[in-house]
C-alpha cells in the first residue's frame, strides 16, 4: 500500500523546499514507519544492546532503572492484561488528563485543544519533531557530546545536523553557540539533563534561546532525566506561556517503564498537530494504566531520586578517591575519563561481566556509565578498580 499525502500537506511541504522525491520519502514513513530503521530504534538499539549478555551480568549500559515499575503500576498492568483485547483508547486519555493535571497543562480530546500528546515513550515524539520542523534548509541543532536520535531522523529527511561542543569545564548547552552556529535551525535540542554528561543547563539559558530563536523554529526541551535531578528546572511552564517550545516526558527513566512505553509531548495544540500526523497507531495499554497509576504514587520521585543519588554520589566518592577523573553528574548516567579508548576499556569490563555504557566519538577515552543498584555498583567498583589500574 502507497501513503499519499493531502494535496494541502504537499503544499506545506513545497514551500519548505522539499522536492516531489522528498514527498515519497515521507509517504514511506508514514506507511512503513514501525519498519524503518530510525523510527523503531534498531539502531539505537544496536549501540547499547549486548548479544549473549550472561544472567548474572551487571548491565548499566543502557540508562535504565534496575528498580523497575513500581508495584502500583505492576498491579495496574497485572489487571488490564486481560483487556487485552480491545484498544481501549480511554487509558491513553486518562494518561493525558492523569498528566496535564501534575504539569498544570490542558489536556483533552480535542486536538485543537490538548497541550498533551501521550506516545509509547519519548523517542516517537522526538524523531517526528525532527521531521516536522526540519527540512535541507532548517538544520537539527544538537549538543555534542548528546543524545543522537533525532540526528538519525534528520540524516533520514536530508536535514543537516549542527553538533555544538558542551561548554568546557560545566558541560551545559552553549545555546548562544547553538544560534550562532544555525540562525535558521528548525529545532533546537536541549536534552536536561543532558544524555550523557548528567549536566544541567539553566533555566536563563533556556528562555533566553526561546526569546532569540528565529521564526517557525522550535525549542524541544527533553527532559527524559529530569525526575532523578535535584536542581533541574523543569521547562513546563513556558509550554503553557504557549513559546515554541516542547517539552518531552518519559516513563521509561525514573519511573522503570523503559521496556513498557509510555512517554508523552507537551506542546502547544497547533506544534503537536504538526508531529501527530507522523505515526499512527494504539498505545500500548499496559504503559498506560502502568504510566498512570506511578503518577499517582506522591513518594515515587522523591524516593527513588534519593537512592539513586546515594548511589551515584558514593561512586563518585570512589572515583575521587582512586583520583579517577569523572564529570559530576545528577542523572543516572555520568562519564568517566578512563585514559584509553573507551571500547577497549569496556569489553575488559564485560569480561568481567560488568556491562558499562560506551564513548562519544568527540570523547574517545570516556565511558558512559548508568548508576545500578547499590548491589550492582559494589560490582562496578570492584571491576573498575581492577581495569583501571592493569
Ligand atoms: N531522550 C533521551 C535523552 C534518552 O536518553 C532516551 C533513552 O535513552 C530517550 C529520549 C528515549 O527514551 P524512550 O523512548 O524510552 O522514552
Amino acid at each position: 500500500m502507497k501513503a499519499v499525502l493531502s494535496a494541502e500537506r504537499q503544499s506545506l511541504l513545497t514551500t519548505r523546499g522539499y522536492s516531489r522525491r522528498y514527498f515519497g520519502r515521507i509517504a514511506t514513513v508514514l506507511t512503513a514507519g514501525a519498519a524503518l530503521p530510525f523510527y523503531n530504534e534498531r539502531a539505537l538499539a544496536q549501540l547499547s544492546m549486548v548479544r549473549n549478555m550472561p544472567p548474572d551480568a551487571v548491565k548499566i549500559n543502557a540508562n535504565e532503572n534496575p528498580l523497575g515499575p513500581c508495584p502500583e503500576a505492576v498491579d495496574a498492568m497485572y489487571n488490564v492484561i486481560k483487556n487485552g483485547g480491545r484498544y481501549m483508547y480511554e487509558s491513553t486519555y486518562k494518561l493525558a488528563e492523569t498528566l496535564g493535571a501534575v504539569e498544570g497543562l490542558k489536556a483533552g480530546y480535542e486536538p485543537e485543544e490538548t497541550y498533551v500528546e501521550v506516545f509509547a515513550g519519548s523517542s516517537a515524539p522526538l524523531h517526528q519533531a525532527v521531521l516536522a520542523f526540519c527540512s535541507k534548509e532548517r538544520p537539527f541543532v544538537k549538543a555534542d557530546p548528546g543524545y543522537e536520535a533525532g540526528e538519525r531522523a534528520a540524516k533520514f529527511i536530508g536535514a543537516k545536523t549542527v553538533n555544538v561542543p558542551l561548554k568546557p569545564g560545566t558541560w551545559d548547552h552553549d545555546v548562544k553557540a547553538m544560534l550562532a552556529a544555525a540562525p535558521n535551525a528548525g529545532l533546537f535540542y536541549i536534552c536536561n539533563p543532558n544524555n550523557p554528561t548528567g549536566t544541567l543547563t539553566g533555566k536563563s539559558d533556556i528562555e533566553w534561546l526561546v526569546a532569540n530563536k528565529p521564526a517557525g523554529s522550535v525549542v524541544m526541551l527533553d527532559e527524559a532525566y529530569i525526575h532523578i535531578s535535584k536542581n533541574a528546572v523543569m521547562s513546563t511552564d513556558l509550554v503553557a506561556k504557549d513559546k515554541d517550545v516542547i517539552v518531552l516526558r518519559t516513563f521509561s527513566k525514573l519511573y522503570g517503564m523503559a521496556g513498557l512505553r509510555a512517554g508523552a509531548a507537551l506542546a502547544r495544540p497547533d506544534l503537536l498537530e504538526k508531529i501527530r500526523p507522523f505515526s499512527a497507531g494504539a498505545m500500548p495499554i499496559t504503559g498506560m494504566v502502568g504510566a498512570t497509576a506511578s503518577l499517582k504514587v506522591k513518594t515515587l520521585i522523591p524516593e527513588r531520586r534519593k537512592y539513586m543519588a546515594n548511589v551515584r554520589e558514593d561512586t563518585f566518592d570512589f572515583l575521587t578517591a582512586k583520583n579517577v577523573e569523572f564529570i559530576p553528574s545528577e542523572s543516572n548516567c555520568f562519564m568517566i575519563n578512563v585514559k584509553r579508548p573507551g571500547k577497549e576499556f569496556s569489553a575488559a569490563m564485560a569480561a568481567k561481566k560488568i556491562y558499562i555504557g560506551r564513548s562519544w566519538p568527540v570523547w574517545p577515552n570516556w565511558v558512559r556509565v548508568t548508576v545500578g543498584t547499590k548491589e550492582e555498583m559494589a560490582k562496578f567498583k570492584d571491576a573498575f578498580a581492577q581495569t583501571y589500574n592493569a
